[in-house]
């Protein structure tokens, strides 16, 4: 039987112990990472919520930007939620002076994008997991983002089905790197989880 995958939980904010806990139902291995060394192993690895400004200088304080830099170039399958989804977009809008990203995926994010008077809300979502249209996603979101532009090699996976916020984009896929704008750790559906476990297992379907 083939070994099950080992993805890592950038360990610098967020909820680090319900991403592993939904990956290791979806059938991989985790690992809480902090220190470059512990990077070299992984097949994949999820980047959770939090503040992106703080992460992006704790990845510098903890040595850890530069070599997830160069895996996330070499291909390293990534699953971005919230503030993850800003550290892997190529360009943002509403972020600090000088804010920098890890990058890869060709989409302009939106920080705070819902207003900061909406701190936190719950919304269903229409999904298309893999190009089908899928069941709705009850989702989370916590001074969210929202995907504003996408490039020609990015797939739309969910948008908001109801609301004022209706059709914005709040998921998306480009190869092996998915990114959602909520917090799917929390509400218990593992299929973003189960979508990126598949991903890590199968990178070649799945190239950038
Ligand atoms: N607003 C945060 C940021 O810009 C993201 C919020 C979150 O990750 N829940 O980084």
């Amino acid at each position: 039987m083939r070994i099950a995958p080992l993805v890592g939980v950038l360990a610098l904010q967020g909820d680090v112990r319900e991403h592993r806990a939904m990956l290791e139902r979806a059938g991989a291995r985790t690992l809480a990472v902090r220190r470059p060394e512990e990077l070299d192993d992984l097949d994949g690895i999820v980047m959770p919520g939090g503040e992106s400004t703080t992460i992006s200088k704790l990845a510098r304080v903890f040595g850890l930007f530069d070599p997830l830099s160069v895996r996330l170039r070499d291909g390293l399958p990534a699953f971005g939620t919230c503030a993850g989804m800003i550290m892997l977009a190529d360009r943002i809008e509403g972020g600090v002076r000088g804010q920098e990203t890890f990058g890869g995926l060709d989409v302009v994010v939106r920080r705070n994008a819902f207003g900061r008077q909406v701190d936190s809300f719950e919304a269903d979502l229409d999904v298309h997991l893999d190009g089908s249209r899928d069941r709705p996603f009850h989702a989370m979101f916590i001074r969210a983002p929202w995907v504003e532009k996408v490039g020609a090699e990015v797939a739309v996976v969910a948008t908001v089905a109801t609301g004022s916020a209706v059709g914005r984009i709040v998921a998306v896929r480009q190869g092996t790197l998915l990114a959602t704008s909520f917090h799917p750790e929390i509400t218990g559906d593992d299929r973003f989880h189960s979508l990126f476990v598949d991903l890590v297992r199968t990178p070649g379907r799945h190239q950038r």
